[in-house]
């Protein structure tokens, strides 16, 4: 018989929805490592989410695993929020009227729980050692079944609650034999629920195992607190990875064995981001093989001291990197691609946020980049240009500075690429392309920038403007067209055939560096 558990009832999301309970969402992760892009875009929805209508964001760490607790892991979480902007109202590093916000701080409060479901007949107690359960997975493989799993057939084979006696299960426990909670799948059931993203989604109860709830050293597992901490949190609305769907019916039952149905966040379940190819989840590995970050930022690994390079220091603009992962899922149905994160909160509805998975493209988020770069004031590029000439040795004028990046800011993707770009504004050139000149050099040309030096000594005004049209007109005075003098006079400034107009450059430069480099330039012509 299929007994149908499907929650929540019309009627009670009809009641909740009426009963304008303020927003509260949280982010919720492991501290096991770096900081995936899909984990900052959980936290990018929790927060747009939370803005837009007006409630509370609150960052939890889930930490009762302790064999993957990794140090630093908080600490680099709790920066890779801050860096891009999207700080958490309550959270371990900075309290809150729910604290701790630390699982493993919370480690008294969750035996009353487990110990409540095993009173209802929802959970129970089991004593099996590791030997057994290691003997048990042996024995289900020798008969061809290859995951065993801790199920409704397996449990009553086990030493546990369910199949001793009850005074032989006190006297257990008397003892103080070491002993976990699992809960107890229902048989033959179905649990349903409605998704934000999903829309109905159901699952039979057979196909899941009786999840460890509280493990033998007292902390709870993951499936217990995180229904617990999201009941005790008053959280509304969970969003999370669609990874955790599968954990989805276990969370559901807890919600309502213990007896909290009516306080059930709704779930989202936000897709995944995909390979570029389409084929599967993106992996930190794809990011090393196809060479572009997966984590946010920086992340060293303390164990195996392998350094793995994030968005920030690939040089990423935080507002970039955030508008990139909202159009990862999400777009409002106009096509807009770019938008502040005000526009964001202001826009964001769970509802536009797609099922299907989204293809991560490395190339358009550079082009994210690329808008936010030309979008930003000279000044703020020249501060986050700055390292890159300290590590030179250079330390021009802030102002010069800016100016440059205003210049190059069109071609660059990074910041760092201004230098690439824009290197000749801040030293001379080391080598110049004389190959481009030499065939076509002629006295004619070598009187023409001598003539030209003198007239920029007598030059006042010494704008792009100006400096053209002199140029052009001594060109045709000397009857030579000026485009086969501009290339050498480019290559004298810069020592190469780029960078921006000829003219704008030596404006930039002045009079006087610019006259410094043709004499340069005219010395390595005729070398
Ligand atoms: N601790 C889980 C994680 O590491 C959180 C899943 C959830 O949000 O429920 O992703």
């Amino acid at each position: 018989m299929i007994l149908d558990v499907s929650f929540p009832s019309p009627k009670l999301l009809f009641l909740r929805r009426m009963s304008h309970k303020k927003v509260r969402v949280r982010f919720a992760p492991s501290p096991t490592g770096g900081l995936h892009l899909g984990g900052v875009r959980t936290v990018l929805f929790n927060y747009l989410f939370a803005r837009h209508h007006g409630g509370e964001f609150v960052l939890r760490i889930e930490d009762t695993d302790q064999t993957r607790y990794v140090p630093g892991a908080e600490e680099y979480i709790i920066e890779c929020l801050r860096w891009c902007g999207l700080d958490a109202d309550e959270g371990p590093h900075k309290g809150g009227p729910y604290g701790p916000y630390r699982q493993s701080e919370r480690k008294a409060l969750y035996r009353q729980y487990a110990e409540q479901l095993v009173a209802s007949g929802h959970a129970y107690y089991a004593f099996d050692t590791p030997e057994e359960l290691e003997a048990m997975r042996e024995l289900e493989k020798s008969r061809g079944n290859h995951s065993p799993q801790y199920n409704q057939r397996i449990r009553r084979t086990m030493h546990n609650s369910l199949t001793l006696e009850a005074a032989e299960v006190k006297a257990l426990l008397d003892k103080g034999t070491p002993h976990v909670i699992r809960i107890k799948m229902p048989e033959h059931a179905e649990v349903r629920f409605t998704d934000m993203i999903r829309g109905e989604v159901s699952f039979q109860t057979d196909i899941v195992d009786d999840k460890v709830l509280l493990k033998a050293d007292g902390m709870p597992t993951y499936h217990l607190a995180v229904v617990v901490d999201d009941y005790l949190m008053k959280i509304t609305h969970a969003f999370r990875g669609e990874e955790w769907l599968p954990s989805a019916p276990v969370h559901i039952l807890l919600w309502k064995y213990l007896g909290w149905e009516s306080s059930m966040p709704e779930w989202a379940h936000l897709p995944l981001i995909l390979k570029p190819d389409g084929n599967g989840k993106l992996s930190k590995r794809d990011g090393d093989r196809l060479g572009f970050p997966v984590y946010a930022m920086n992340w060293l690994d303390p164990k195996t001291n392998e350094l793995t390079q994030g968005f920030r220091e690939r040089g990423f603009l935080p507002e970039a990197f955030v508008n990139m992962l909202a159009m990862l899922g999400w777009n409002d149905g106009s096509g807009q691609e770019l938008f502040s994160l005000d526009e964001l909160v202001q826009k964001f509805s769970i509802e536009r946020v797609h099922k299907g998975g989204a293809k991560f493209d490395y190339e358009k988020a550079k082009w994210f980049n690329h808008q936010y770069i030309v979008k930003k004031d000279d000044a703020a590029l020249a501060t986050l240009f700055q390292p890159v000439l300290e590590e030179k040795g250079l330390h021009p004028d802030p102002a010069y500075t800016a100016r440059i990046a205003g210049l190059v800011k069109e071609r660059c993707h990074f910041v760092n690429e201004i230098w690439d770009h824009g290197f000749f504004f801040f030293t001379r050139p080391e080598k110049y392309d004389t190959d481009a000149v030499k065939p076509k050099w002629t006295a004619e040309k070598q009187a023409f920038f001598e003539t030209w030096t003198a007239a920029l000594n007598d030059l006042e005004d010494f704008t792009f403007h100006t400096l053209e049209e002199h140029f052009k007109q001594l060109a045709v005075e000397k009857n030579i067209k000026p485009g086969e003098l501009q290339l050498p006079f480019r290559i004298m400034l810069c020592g190469g055939k780029f960078g921006p107009p000829v003219f704008v450059i030596a404006e930039t430069l002045g009079k006087k560096e610019t006259l410094e480099r043709i004499k340069l330039g005219l010395a390595a012509i005729q070398a």
